[in-house]
């Protein structure tokens, strides 16, 4: 039987250390955190999200300046919001919450944020340097399967690992930073013809697809790791991942739950990334 992985207490850690470094930021050097945070339109679920982001800010000592918009809002205003956070000192992250509204071009306003606030890590920049592992901000997401997986005491080097899917916030990142751990990587997507056989052969499993219950015991190797980042919300409400969790448990060394895996631990990390930003921008790191 697996050992679940609490991504709530990992995530606690995480945003009670950046608490403590904010607070010793404030009383060694005067510095504040400020995260700006922007949402346009009614999504409810993206306002669920804004709401968390702003909590946690609270909870960890940061300022937090949300810029919530109307559906209406144009490209253009946009963009000179995005301006000015760029030019406000106070401003050290800013989140631009996706998705946007159909007229806007999502590519265009991640590519005006200056990368240095870029606490998503999505800027063309900050991509490009995970790829040569000369980054300053993690993506949120894999950053946290990162830290849930060193939680289990896993030494990756070495180790098989595979991740099924391919986008650009979770598979290829998260493929990177296992790489950058002497992970031997294999990335899965749609078109992967042996998904089965791939999965059976890795130690460590992470799956990003948004199929619920899709992994299932059979494609997992005995004494696997296996990280669940699918959130799929059943027609009974519920929240449920990408892996078919009992049958799953049976067969892993440590698996992540649906929800209190690897939820919790995206927006610790951009916690994180907040802080990180705040103190490059300071010239402290
Ligand atoms: P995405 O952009 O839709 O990408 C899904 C990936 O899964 C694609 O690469 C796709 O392959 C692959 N895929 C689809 N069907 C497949 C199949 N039958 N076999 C193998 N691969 C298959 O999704 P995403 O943004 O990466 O998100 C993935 C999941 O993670 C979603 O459930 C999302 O809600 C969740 N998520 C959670 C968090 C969190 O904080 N916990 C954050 C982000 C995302 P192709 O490229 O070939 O189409």
């Amino acid at each position: 039987m697996g050992q679940i992985i609490d991504g709530k207490a990992v995530s606690a850690a995480v945003k009670a250390e950046v608490a403590e470094e904010t607070a010793k930021l404030r009383e060694e050097k005067g510095l504040k955190v400020g995260l700006a945070v922007v949402i346009v339109g009614n999504n409810p679920a993206s306002r669920v999200y804004v709401n968390n982001k702003k909590k946690a800010c609270e909870a960890v000592g940061f300022q937090s300046f949300e810029y919530a918009l109307d559906e209406n809002t144009t490209q253009e205003q946009l963009l000179d919001l995005v301006n000015v956070l760029n030019r406000d000192d106070r401003v050290n992250g800013i989140l631009v919450q996706l998705p946007l509204p159909k007229h806007i071009d999502e590519k265009a306003v991640i590519n005006a944020i200056s990368p240095d606030k870029d606490v998503d890590a999505f800027h063309p920049i900050n991509v490009g340097k995970i790829m040569i592992g000369e980054y300053s901000f993690l993506p949120c997401t894999p950053a946290g399967v990162m830290r849930l997986i060193e939680s289990t005491g896993t030494d990756i080097t070495g180790k098989q690992c595979v991740v099924i899917g391919r986008s650009n916030i979770v598979g290829k990142p998260q493929a990177m930073l296992l790489l950058q751990k002497n992970g031997t990587v294999t990335i899965c997507h749609s078109k992967t013809k042996n998904l089965k056989e791939v999965c059976l052969g890795a130690d460590i499993l992470v799956v990003a697809i948004g199929r619920a219950n899709f992994v299932t015991g059979d494609m997992i190797k005995e004494g696997a790791v296996v990280i669940d980042v699918g959130m799929n919300r059943l027609d009974n409400g519920k929240l449920c991942g990408d892996v078919e969790f009992e049958s799953a448990e049976k067969k892993a060394s440590f698996i992540t739950p649906v929800p209190g895996g690897v939820g919790p631990m995206t927006i610790a990390m951009l916690m994180k990334n907040t802080l990180t930003a705040a103190k490059q921008q300071a010239g402290i790191e």
